[in-house]
């Protein structure tokens, strides 16, 4: 009996190191996947930010040798380029402000019904801008996720400026947006554009199909990143018929 007590001992204690031991290796990875994919922002950011101070110096050492040669009006093209790299770096760091990790410590009970309304009230002016039907889909009750409004209305904007952007050549355009409370929160925008040209690049940083001034490929690694931080996942795909669905799913907070 006691022999069998004692091996019992040895081995709840070696099982307890084991946990002990896995519990360690999940923290590792969790911070060096958290690293790695630091790292691979940075890379890309100092990439796409070294491109236009290069450029610039071109453009500036051009307009200087233009005007000392009397030619102002060619030296004014060269500073409105310059001006809009400016307004491409500024659209960069704009972006990337509002990923700007708050600390867990600002998560509170957020309803994602009210970050789709501040999002959409953003967006205003350019749905105005255009003849597009929105059509949105909100349950009665209020749907609880432990978040912060501003990261999710970020999110929000990004999909439906992108579903703006992928209809802009759509005869009867339309962008629905669903909330459904289930298990999870699962936010659907789904529109009936273009569709998703490269589904495997989609959410890589700086990827875009866009024309220069008009899109920088962050929108959506910078919204999965948040999404991921509060715990869910974003994920898209083509619609059956046309056009791109794009899904977040959060866990929710029950009893809020
Ligand atoms: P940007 O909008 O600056 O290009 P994003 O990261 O938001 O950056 O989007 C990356 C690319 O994903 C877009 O350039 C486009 O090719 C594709 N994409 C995003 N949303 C949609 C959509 N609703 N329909 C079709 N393609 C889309």
């Amino acid at each position: 009996m006691r022999k069998l007590n004692i091996r019992l001992q040895r081995e709840v204690s070696e099982r307890q190191k084991v946990e002990k031991n896995l519990q360690v290796a999940e923290q590792t990875l969790a911070q060096s996947s958290k690293l790695a994919a630091l790292g691979e922002m940075s890379a890309a950011i100092s990439h796409e930010l070294n491109q236009p101070l290069a450029a610039m110096r071109t453009y500036l050492a051009g307009a200087k040798l233009l005007l000392q040669r009397k030619r102002p009006d060619e030296a004014l093209t060269s500073f409105q380029r310059i001006d809009d790299l400016i307004g491409r770096m500024g659209a960069i760091t704009r972006q990337l402000k509002s990923y700007a990790r708050k600390g867990g410590e600002d998560l509170i009970a957020v309803d994602v019904r009210s970050a789709i309304d501040g999002a959409l009230e953003i967006m205003e002016p350019q749905l105005k801008a255009r003849q597009i039907s929105i059509s949105k889909t909100l349950p009665i009750e209020p749907v609880f996720i432990l978040g912060d409004q501003l990261r999710l209305e970020q999110v929000m904007v990004n999909l439906v400026r992108n579903a703006l952007d992928a209809t802009s050549t759509v005869v009867l355009p339309e962008i629905e947006i669903l909330l459904l409370a289930d298990e999870t929160a699962i936010l659907t925008v789904r529109d009936n554009g273009e569709g998703i040209s490269d589904l495997n690049e989609l959410f890589e940083p700086f990827f875009t199909t866009k024309k220069p001034g008009d899109g920088v490929g962050l929108g959506l690694a910078i919204s999965t990143g948040i999404i991921t931080d509060l715990g869910g996942r974003l994920v898209a795909r083509n619609g059956s018929v046309a056009g791109a669905v794009f899904q977040v799913t959060l866990p929710i907070i029950k009893n809020s």
